[in-house]
């Protein structure tokens, strides 16, 4: 042994539960993932690390969904289980409108009800077993690309999980990692932000938050530079930011994350202080950290096939389009403070802090693209035989990925590999050899709007 590692002794842990699928990750591309497998009648168990479902959406504070309507708000473009969701926030007052188009701004939701509904979607849903407070930890292969079992952590320790087939949904693309499938690295991965809630946000007319950052920069030089955007919550008196941001961070790599915990909680710290000098008669409370700063963009996992910003923006129609989608090529520059909006309406804007700085029109004028597609090939990864993906880790190009990896998107990206992962276990066939238009006819058939 060298002074500098340890060998463990081998070990023998106890298959805790036999399922058909295993779902890695509780978001709600995984919890749609494990409820379309489950409602064909598949048994599946669900793992998720933290102590709710929810990921992004709930773990931190982005309770913001986009529009399930083409940018010409003629035809309903989005519904299946995201549908389904909004109708039972809504029962409660605890999402704005989606039943009709929304702008840029799109569905606004209560992070913490999207819990408790998402409790009951899959407590209620008899074939899901869910563990949570449970960290996947290791793939353990039958061979190359066929997972035998996976091996997980929870209070009592380590034990092993046996699937036919298994489904990635960790964003950070742990299962596959582990399981040998090749990741690829982004040279200028999109910036994390923690978001954060407060209470008394309110200001005088007139006041605008850049200028004031700018105004305090030289006293508080924690002040998050670029973007940022804000919501009041529904049922809520409380306001969500998401005004941080840590430029050049590599999210999968651990001394970076705890850089950017560290860094992005002093830039909502920054925040606080500057409001407390600008406004010293108002009260500003800080009512919420997020459990886990939002990674916008880690590793991506190569696929048996790459969506390219070229085919989305050409509008291109798969044959094995699983999800439709209208959040325009979003990115976050992660070299300095612009972020930059390529809309499907024609327009391409850059933005500095919140000033335009640039516009133009990447379509010829009075040209508009509708809606994109995002096939299931993205969500194959090359080689697998019985391991899916679906969430940020999908195989997309940087304009590509700009625009699929919001949440409708990637809710449709989990029902689909839920239902593929269905199949592949009922045929016995591998990952790669699911036959789409099955697919897709299952995704309709299950309420999902494929075009
Ligand atoms: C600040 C910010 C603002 C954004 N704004 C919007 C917006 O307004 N609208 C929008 O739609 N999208 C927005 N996005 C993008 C979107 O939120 C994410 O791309 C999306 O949520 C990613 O979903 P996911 O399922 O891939 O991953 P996540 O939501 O990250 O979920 C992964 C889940 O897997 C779990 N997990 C990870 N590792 C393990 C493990 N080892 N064992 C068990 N479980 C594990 C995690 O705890 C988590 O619950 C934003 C992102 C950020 C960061």
């Amino acid at each position: 042994m060298s002074k500098n590692t340890i060998t463990l002794p081998p070990e023998t842990v106890p298959v805790k539960i036999e399922a058909d699928i295993c779902v890695v990750g509780g978001s709600c591309t995984g919890v749609f993932a494990a409820l379309r497998a489950a409602r064909l009648g598949a048994k599946v168990v669900l793992l998720e690390k933290s102590n709710r479902l929810g990921g992004v959406a709930t773990l931190g504070l982005v309770g913001m969904w986009h529009s399930l309507f083409d940018i010409t708000g003629q035809q309903q473009i989005i519904g299946g289980l995201t549908f389904e969701t909004l109708e039972r926030l809504e029962k409660t007052g605890a999402c704005t409108t989606f039943r009709e188009p929304t702008d840029y701004y799109g569905i606004r939701l209560n992070s913490e009800e999207l819990t408790l509904e998402l409790d009951t979607m899959v407590t209620t849903e008899k074939n899901i077993t869910l563990y949570l407070q449970t960290s996947f930890s290791q793939a353990v292969l039958a061979e190359p690309g066929k997972i035998e079992a996976i091996v997980a952590e929870d209070k009592s320790g380590r034990f092993a999980i046996r699937a036919s087939v298994f489904i990635d949904a960790s964003g950070d693309g742990v299962l596959a990692r582990s399981a040998g499938m090749t990741m690829r690295r982004v040279d200028h991965p999109q910036p994390p932000t923690s978001c954060a809630r407060f209470s008394g946000w309110s200001f005088p007319k007139g006041f605008s938050l850049r200028q004031c950052m700018d105004k305090y920069r030289e006293e508080l030089p924690d002040l998050p530079g670029g973007y940022y955007w804000g919501m009041p919550i529904p049922n809520s008196q409380l306001f969500m930011l998401a005004g941080t941001r840590v430029l050049q961070c590599d999210c999968s790599d651990p001394d970076e994350i705890t850089r950017a915990e560290i860094t992005s909680r002093r830039q909502i710290k920054a925040i606080l202080d500057m409001l407390r000098r600008e406004f010293p008669d108002r009260k500003f409370g800080l009512e919420t950290l997020p459990s886990a700063i939002g990674i916008r963009e880690g590793l991506h996992v190569e696929s048996i096939g790459t969506l390219t910003g070229e085919e989305l923006l050409a509008g291109r129609r798969f044959p094995d389009a699983i999800g439709n989608g209208t959040y325009p090529v979003d990115i976050h520059n992660d070299t300095d403070a612009t972020i930059s909006f390529k809309k499907l309406d024609g327009t391409m804007r850059v933005y500095r802090g919140d000033q335009c700085i640039s516009t133009e029109r990447w379509l010829p004028e009075g040209e508009v693209l509708p809606y994109y597609q995002i096939p299931l090939s993205c969500l194959i990864p090359r080689g697998a035989v019985n391991v899916l993906v679906a969430g940020r880790m999908l195989d997309a190009d940087r304009d590509a990925f700009g625009a699929v990896r919001v949440m409708v998107n990637l809710n449709q990206c989990g029902e689909a590999a839920g239902v593929a992962a269905w199949q592949a276990m009922r045929d016995g066939k591998g990952v790669a050899n699911v036959d789409s238009a099955e697919t897709r006819r299952l995704l309709k058939d299950g309420g999902a709007i494929i075009l």
